[in-house]
């Protein structure tokens, strides 16, 4: 499953989420209540996927989880 990370443009609270591909993206900040919340693209998301699947085949399914997905 894709891991995301948001970051909140009015308070800078950061928030660490995993979602579907098909679920809505979050818009409200859990701090500040302020739907400001920004996408960040992070090591662990789409533009390192062909990368994973040479260096660990389970990750392309998301199967093990984010902790690995998070290494570049
Ligand atoms: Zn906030």
């Amino acid at each position: 499953m894709p891991f995301y990370e948001y970051r909140c443009e009015i308070c800078g609270h950061r928030v660490e989420v995993m979602q579907k591909m098909s679920d809505a993206p979050l818009v409200e900040c859990p701090q500040c209540h302020a739907e400001q919340l920004r996408k960040l693209v992070s090591a662990g998301s789409f533009g390192s996927k062909a990368a994973s699947i040479d260096n660990a085949p389970a990750c392309a399914s998301g199967g093990c989880g984010a902790s690995c997905m998070t290494q570049s």
